[in-house]
């Protein structure tokens, strides 16, 4: 075929080398680069990338697989730990605490989801949280990890996990195996960006050395700015910081000598929320905080006298917008990571989003005739994905009942919106979550969240009635005991890391 009437993608320019950068580039070049696609990737030293996120969740095992990633020599690699979920401390009152796991309460079967018992039982006697139902949130607690089962009817196939990883040893990684799968790395600073005169779709990237690289296809992964997508093709950014006011972090790592837990924290402060996170040569912590209720430097000493180790870097301050792009594929370019938006870590759902945006271009890889459609296509389903998370992280803010300070007092009488709203209703009124067939965040979160945040049902199941009260309180706490011991059995997280996957 000639190649100038070719309609397929033949060389693809990836702009950024951060988490988002190297994802796509280690994805594409054992996915799309043995068909014959000339993969590239442009990241400049001197801008550096954003340096955080650390926290996944469990959809990242899938990535790895698919990319033929043998887990003990990643973990090693990235210094990673186990997640089982994460701990919110202090959201609907001071002093509050609960996990949301990454599993499900109570023990495989049941004709009505769990919580309508746990519901209906608390009514007549003292049978403890339902966190004391899920085995992954007591192993939890307790600093206890081992894999899942794959039998269905085993307690232990009731938990999924993910990671606590150093985001810059994972690009690391990632690079490694990129460029061993083909794709050309440049370092430079792209200073120009040029456009067909007809169709505006990008042509070529102008490097501050003089360099042009021309593509088929770019990847925009440049982090906040959006260079491609925002700054040269004006995607618009729908601004979300009306529900979700927070607009600042302030990192910093430290150094641990206690065990490594097998959750994430996250704890409500007075303007925001702090993260903690446990990897297996330091902490992660952050403060992420809105710049209306308290400054950067008071934000910085409030991180500071939180650390539970010393500082290991200076405090890194980093300035974001609540919301995303309203088209993240434009023309002929395709937004991954913060160019495509961001919404606050609060639940770790930005490498979710960086990996899905992967997925969703390589299912609808476009040839030069497809690429409107494919456009739309991938829009849907990303504004999908942004929506239903935005929601989640907002039921978070809304479901508090602090008076303690203004922050609280903004979010906990703010307008919801209506796809949230509904939501809730539905749950106080009578337990049951509205629920998604797939995607982020299926039932046990919502419940994990609603329960652990004080939103509790008027009624249950009415089918939990067919369990008379004595029987069904006597057979909870007979399963609450069954998942103590069953989590007793486990290993701490360091026996098990020590023994498979530790960095040497
Ligand atoms: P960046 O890391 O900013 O990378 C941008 C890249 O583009 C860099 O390589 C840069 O050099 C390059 N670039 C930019 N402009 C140019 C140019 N002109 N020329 C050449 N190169 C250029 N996510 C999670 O999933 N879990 C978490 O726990 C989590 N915690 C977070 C905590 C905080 C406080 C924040 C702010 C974010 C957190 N995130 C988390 C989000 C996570 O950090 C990002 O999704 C992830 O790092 C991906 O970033 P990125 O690659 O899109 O952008």
């Amino acid at each position: 075929m000639d190649p100038t009437q070719d309609p397929r993608i033949r060389t693809v320019v990836i702009v950024g080398g951060g988490t988002a950068g190297w994802m796509t580039a280690a994805a594409l070049a054992r996915l799309v680069a043995p068909g014959g696609v000339k993969v590239t990737l442009v990241e400049s030293a001197e801008i550096g990338t954003v340096g955080v996120g650390e926290s996944t969740l469990p959809h990242i095992r899938a990535f790895n697989e698919r990319l033929g990633i043998d887990e003990a020599e990643f973990m090693k690699a990235t210094r990673a730990t186990f997640k089982l979920g994460i701990q919110f401390n202090d959201w609907a009152r001071l002093g509050d605490s609960y996990i949301h796991p990454f599993g499900d309460y109570g023990a495989p079967g049941g004709e009505v989801p769990f919580h309508h018992y746990w519901l209906k039982g608390s009514r007549t006697a003292d049978i403890g949280p339902i966190d004391d139902y899920s085995l992954p949130v007591v192993a939890a607690r307790e600093g206890r990890y081992a894999p899942p089962s794959d039998d269905a009817r085993s307690l232990m196939s009731t938990y999924g996990y993910a990671y606590q990883l150093d985001a810059s040893l994972y690009a690391r990684f990632l690079r490694t195996r990129a460029e061993a799968g083909g794709v050309t790395r440049i370092e430079g600073r792209i200073v120009d960006v040029t456009q067909d005169g007809t169709s505006g779709d990008i042509r070529s990237v102008t490097l501050d050395r003089g360099d042009v690289i021309e593509a088929d296809l770019f990847i925009d992964c440049s982090g906040f700015r959006g260079l491609l997508v925002e700054q040269t093709l004006k995607s618009g950014y729908q601004d979300w910081s009306h529900w979700l006011p927070c607009d600042r972090a302030v990192a910093m790592p430290c150094a641990s000598d206690q065990p490594t837990v097998p959750y994430t924290r996250a704890t409500a402060l007075e303007a925001g929320w702090q993260f903690r996170i446990p990897l297996q040569h330091r902490v992660g912590n952050g403060y992420v905080y809105c710049s209306s209720f308290v400054d950067q430097d008071a934000a910085t000493d409030r991180l500071i006298g939180r650390l539970e180790g010393e500082p290991l870097k200076e405090p890194n301050h980093i300035r974001f917008q609540a919301g995303r792009r309203t088209r993240n594929w434009v023309g002929n370019c395709v937004s991954v990571g913060l160019s495509g938006g961001f919404i606050e870590p609060l639940e770790s759902t930005s490498i979710y989003l960086i990996q899905i945006a992967i997925t969703k271009l390589i299912e609808l890889w476009p040839d030069r005739r497809s690429a409107a459609t494919d456009a739309e296509e991938f829009n849907r389903q990303m504004d999908l994905e942004f929506e239903r998370i935005r929601d989640f992280i907002i039921l978070h803010y809304a479901a508090t009942e602090r008076t303690d300070s203004p922050l609280w007092n903004h979010v906990r009488t703010m307008t919801l919106p209506d796809s949230l709203a509904g939501k809730i209703e539905l749950f106080r009124e009578r337990g049951v979550v509205q629920e998604y067939r797939e995607g982020l965040f299926l039932h046990p979160s919502w419940i994990a969240v609603y329960l652990g945040q004080r939103v509790v049902p008027r009624r249950y199941h009415p089918l939990a009635d067919h369990r008379a009260d004595k029987d069904l309180v006597a057979a909870l706490l007979r399963l609450r005991g069954t998942i103590a011991q069953a989590a007793g059995r486990l290993p701490t997280q360091d026996a098990y890391i020590a023994r498979h996957c530790a960095y040497d």
